[in-house]
């Protein structure tokens, strides 16, 4: 039968086993941590060494110890891919694999010492030495079945067939006595070529498993929240997206936002905060069912996704929410805390992971909206605001960076002199068509989606430069603007207000702020603070819409005001309805009893001029007296006035 002769065998073996451990050698190199690679390459080196020195025995070269020497080195390299095997593994019987594998290499050893100088004997202990401790490595694995890759498949499988060659050859001696290079030139040669191919395919297969490993670790940190520890947005995106695909039944994602979390940040420390989140997600995910998952989405936002029909799900969700009731402790400090949470469903909803996700947010913005702790579905027509709602937020956006903003100024006319002293200023978005947005479009939309201070600074700045404008012809001139209830909480507010009246060179008292009563009744404490302080600097403070909130007269009228601008609704209607009539009467009453002015807004016939008059109201804006128009527009209009006047008193 025709094939390589043991010597070209022997060569090959030799210089693979070489090629193996210059292999793992430079493996050992780039993953020192691995904790390994350096065993297998000392074993491959054992190997082509005492291969080396069996083919010296064949090639004639000095006997004897040397063919001793080189069954021990060979029998080592089963011993050192086990102790590898168990570190790739984390095995953990360490000592007592260790002393086993050190008794049967000892023991084998002690039997080929004695073997030496007969072929038959060395052959039959070291094959059955080397049998043994590849069929322990086999038991080893196999053992400890762990859920194997493909790469640890393959260690098994080259492992076992060595093992099997082993057996095989140790067997055919037994039975059949054969002299070790004659006899069975099959057998001696795959029992040549099995450890050789092993050796190669192990050599590939521990860095595969290797690098399988990293991959998974990597993958498993990349999605983990740091903080909390739960899975993060791209597990949880990963999650949705297989379950959708795998169409495993119905799933319901809930989006759930602490209320009030930034008030926590602000006024505890965000240490305080990340402590919170953290025990949130302790809290929570014990009480997770099986199939549900809940992942920290960013921020103070999670995730949890609900294999269910959209009712159980919003049950769960409920459930979830409920379970953050009782206070979380923190610092030896009771943190109470509360949670909205928005649903989504699929597939009733939508069937991609990012409309799903989606819609969840927009349900979530409601279910805020709604007040703390509420647990809101989506609807359809929620999307349609939604949808309205961002395309108002891009027009605001852009008018933002094209310096679109415009203001309009409605004057205010004093009822004593009949002269118009002051104005108001109200914002719109001038389009590219030059047609202009009404605030109530988009007021509420720049409060919910963070663009209010920046509409409050151009405000600001185009009040300025318009009020300096005005000067210039009446040097007595006032304005006032709109304050949203987000600008009173800046905590740079008044120094905004600093930097833009020295910025046009104009005194304090020729502004004054407008606010509602809803800017003063959220935080009584910090309004109070803040308008003191911008009357510190000498703004005047003039109190809106009044009449309509109606919180609390005498408590309202503990804030550092002004003035007092009575709400349109009142005088609209005051010569029809006695009630509103008789409300404006006591409000200008009292408001003149405090010693505050008042002004009555959305006076729209000459009638309503003459009663609001002489019930001694001071001033009063309205259709009656101009509609809101720009500055250039104001100034002929009160030069035109001015040419009046005196034609009028001579009436
Ligand atoms: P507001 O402060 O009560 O402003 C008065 C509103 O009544 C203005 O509407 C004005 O055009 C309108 N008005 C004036 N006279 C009459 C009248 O005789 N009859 C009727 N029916 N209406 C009259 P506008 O400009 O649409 O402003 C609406 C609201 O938007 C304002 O109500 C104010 O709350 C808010 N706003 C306007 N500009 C600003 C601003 O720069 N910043 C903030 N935060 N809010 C603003
Ligand atoms: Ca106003
Ligand atoms: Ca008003």
């Amino acid at each position: 039968m025709d094939f390589p002769d043991i010597p070209t065998l022997l060569l090959l073996t030799v210089c693979s086993n070489a090629l193996v451990a210059v292999f793992m050698g430079l493996m050992h190199r780039a993953k020192r941590d691995a904790g390994y690679f350096h065993l297998l390459a000392l074993g491959a080196a054992g190997m082509a060494a005492g291969w080396s020195l069996y083919a010296s025995r064949i090639w004639e070269w000095p006997p004897e110890v040397s063919y001793l020497l080189a069954h021990l080195l060979i029998a080592s390299y089963p011993a050192l891919l086990l102790l590898a095997l168990r570190r790739a593994l984390d095995l953990t019987e360490s000592r007592r694999w260790r002393w086993g594998v050190a008794t049967a290499l000892l023991a084998l050893s002690l039997c080929l010492w004695w073997a030496i100088g007969s072929r038959y004997w060395m052959t039959l202990c070291a094959t059955g030495g080397n049998a043994v401790l590849f069929s322990a490595s086999l038991w080893v694995l196999l053992r400890h079945g762990r859920p194997f890759d493909l790469a640890r498949w393959t260690i098994l499988a080259a492992v076992a067939a060595c093992a099997l060659m082993l057996w095989l050859r140790l067997g055919s001696v037994l039975i059949r006595d054969f002299p070790l290079a004659g006899g069975d030139p099959l057998l001696v040669s795959l029992g040549l070529i099995v450890p050789l191919l092993s050796g190669l395919i192990l050599a590939m297969a521990f860095p595969v498993s290797e690098f399988v490993r990293d991959a998974q670790r990597l993958q498993q940190q990349s999605e983990r929240d740091e903080l909390t520890g739960l899975p993060n947005r791209s597990q949880a995106q990963r999650r949705i997206g297989e379950y959708l695909e795998g169409r495993r039944g119905p799933l319901a994602l809930a989006f759930l936002d602490l209320d009030g979390f930034k008030r926590i940040n602000d006024s505890l420390g965000h240490a305080t905060g990340d402590a919170l989140l953290t025990a949130i997600a302790q809290r929570l995910e014990p009480l997770l069912k099986p199939q549900e998952l809940l992942a920290r989405f960013g921020g103070d936002e999670f995730l949890v996704l609900l294999p269910y029909p959209p009712t159980p799900a919003e049950r769960r969700a409920r459930e979830l929410l409920s379970a953050m009731a009782a206070p979380f402790e923190i610092d030896l400090r009771e943190v109470h805390v509360a949670a909205s949470a928005g649903l989504s469903a699929f597939p009733l909803d939508a069937s991609s992971e990012r409309e799903l996700l989606r819609l969840a947010d927009i349900a979530l913005y409601r279910a805020k909206s709604e007040g703390r702790g509420s647990v809101v579905r989506y609807r359809p027509d929620m999307g349609e605001a939604a949808n309205a709602e961002l395309e108002i937020e891009l027009a605001l956006r852009l008018a933002l960076e094209q310096s679109r903003i415009a203001l309009v100024l409605q004057p205010r006319l004093s009822l004593d002199s009949l002269r118009c002293e002051s104005a108001e200023a109200l914002v719109r978005i001038r389009g590219t068509d030059g047609s202009l947005q009404m605030p109530d479009t988009f007021i509420g939309v720049a409060e919910r989606c963070g663009l209010m201070p920046r509409l409050g600074d151009q405000v600001l700045g185009l009040a300025c430069e318009a009020l300096q404008q005005l000067r210039q012809r009446n040097p007595e001139f006032n304005l006032s603007i709109n304050l949203s209830p987000l600008e009173l909480r800046d905590p740079s507010l008044s120094a905004r207000i600093d930097a833009a009246l020295t910025a046009w060179a104009l005194p304090s008292d020729s502004l004054e702020l407008e606010l509602t009563e809803s800017a003063l009744i959220q935080d009584p404490v910090l309004a109070a603070e803040r308008l003191s302080e911008l009357k510190a600097r000498g703004l005047r403070i003039a109190l809106d819409d009044f009449g309509v909130g109606f919180s609390g007269l005498s408590h309202l009228l503990e804030f550092p005001i002004d003035v007092l601008k009575i709400d349109r609704s009142f005088v609209s209607r005051m010569l029809s309805d006695a009630t509103a009539s008789a409300l404006v009467e006591g409000l200008i009453a009292l408001a003149r009893r405090l010693g505050l002015r008042v002004v009555a807004e959305g006076v729209e016939d000459q009638d309503c001029l003459a009663r609001l008059r002489a019930l001694g109201c001071e001033e009063a804006q309205g259709y009656v007296i101009a509609r809101p128009m720009d500055a250039a527009a104001l100034s002929a209009w009160l030069r035109d006035a001015a040419d009046a006047r005196p034609r009028e008193s001579s009436d």
